[in-house]
């Protein structure tokens, strides 16, 4: 068969993902299912291994570095040629779906397959890789294992992030589930290329009717983590005048967040997504509140802007109302573009299997923005029912998923250079 005509065994792919599904698999009330395995619990350990046992069913040469990401290669027939790679994540938010990052992953074991399985060899070698905590819902920040990957962030630091909900420490829990691996990180192999075969995790592509999403890039991600330390009181004696509240606080940031998206405009979004009170209870004014917002913009100059608002109206509040508010960055990424010419080709290549493609960027942040800064890099994206991600609800329809397996393996045996 020639290259070209190539295609991707959807029930293969289909199985694995309900496979790794089971593992930390959450049901809905209405039939719904997906799934829980934060970065580094045990459920996350359960589904790497059933992932590593799939490389090395395959044939594949298991790579695991020092943060954790495993690197699986396929030989290529020229030694002197840098791989290719593909890859994402299989680590979850809490209540996540079973599509997220997974796809990425599992779509290329399936390319694996299907190039075994037709006996073709490649001038490159092919890459699957999984990476650490891409989610950073458990450690901040998110993307991790990417960027120390490419050298974004010192290993050491890495390791040293401690978990925002249970306290353990990252480099620990690595020890912990047997994925601290001996290969140094950051790499000192960078790959030809790099591609990731992801949902859109938003409403675009279902709205339009369209089935490929070809990334041109990634918006820029501020994460702040805000605390706002005022006075515990009796909720009944303290008068109003008195009191010293950082629970009312935390319902100013989060208008202020809203109104401030509102009056930015353009590609501007804003969250509030987490507000912890202490002590938390009915009858007693918070003494302290922590709380996150994530500000996003594919412009950096705009979302500059919104940041310095932000801080503007936090030192204006904390005067106002008598409290001291505190602010520590847990993410900050910049807009993203992806190299064109890669991106030129997931759309030809896409057109040509005849499907329809609009150009966007990615909400979401990504592995492949990270890998970005060492090559040139390519996302391809599938639609997603109702928008829905980070929801055990998020579905994507597997002529979809078939859609977009069939496009990343075509624009990767173009890079690969298929020898037959
Ligand atoms: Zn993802």
């Amino acid at each position: 068969m020639e290259p070209a005509d190539l295609r991707i065994d959807i029930g293969r792919l289909l199985d694995r993902l309900d496979e790794l599904g089971e593992i930390g698999r959450i049901d809905g009330p209405n039939g719904e299912w997906g799934n829980a395995r934060l970065a580094l619990t045990d459920d996350d350990r359960a589904g790497r291994d059933l992932v590593v046992a799939w490389m090395r069913d395959l044939g594949l040469d298991v790579a695991i570095d020092a943060i954790g990401n495993v690197i699986a290669t396929r030989v290529g027939t020229d030694p002197s040629l840098a791989p290719v790679m593909v890859g994402s994540h299989i680590d979850t938010v809490g209540t996540g779906g079973r599509f997220d990052g997974n796809l990425g992953v599992l779509a290329g074991l399936e390319i694996v397959e299907t190039l075994d399985q037709h006996r073709i060899g490649t001038a490159r070698p092919l890459q699957v890789a999984f990476f650490t905590d891409e989610e950073g819902a458990r450690f901040a920040p998110d993307m991790l294992g990417s960027l120390v990957y490419v050298g974004g962030m010192p290993l050491e630091e890495a390791l040293d992030v401690i978990a925002a909900d249970d306290g353990a420490r990252l480099g620990d829990e690595l020890e912990r589930i047997g994925y601290a691996g001996p290969v140094p990180c950051p790499t000192a192999t960078p790959p030809a290329a790099y591609l990731e075969l992801h949902i859109e995790q938003g409403p675009v592509l279902e709205a339009e009717g369209i089935t490929i999403g070809v990334v041109e890039g990634v918006q820029g991600i501020s994460w702040t983590e805000v605390v706002i330390v005022g006075r515990s009181a009796h909720a009944g004696t303290t008068p109003m005048r008195l009191r010293r509240d950082p629970g009312y606080c935390a319902g100013a940031v989060t208008t202020f967040v809203r109104e401030l998206v509102g009056e930015l405009g353009g590609g501007q979004v804003g969250t509030v997504g987490r507000i912890d009170l202490y002590p938390n209870l009915v009858n007693v004014v918070a003494s302290r509140v922590v709380m996150t917002v994530d500000l996003r913009n594919p412009d950096d100059d705009a979302l500059e802007e919104a940041e310095g608002r932000l801080e503007r109206f936090l030192a204006e509040l904390a005067v106002a109302e008598g409290v001291e508010i505190s602010t520590r960055r847990l993410a900050r990424f910049e807009p993203v573009a992806f190299d064109p010419v890669m991106v030129g080709r997931v759309e030809d290549h896409a057109r040509r299997l005849g499907y329809s493609t609009r150009r966007m960027p990615s909400g979401a942040g990504h592995d492949a923005q990270m890998l970005a800064r060492i090559c040139p890099t390519a996302m391809v994206f599938t639609p997603s029912v109702g928008g829905l991600s980070h929801n055990i609800a998020e579905f994507t329809e597997a002529v979809d998923l078939e859609a977009g397996a069939n496009v990343l393996l075509q624009v990767v045996l173009g890079e690969l250079g298929a020898v037959g």
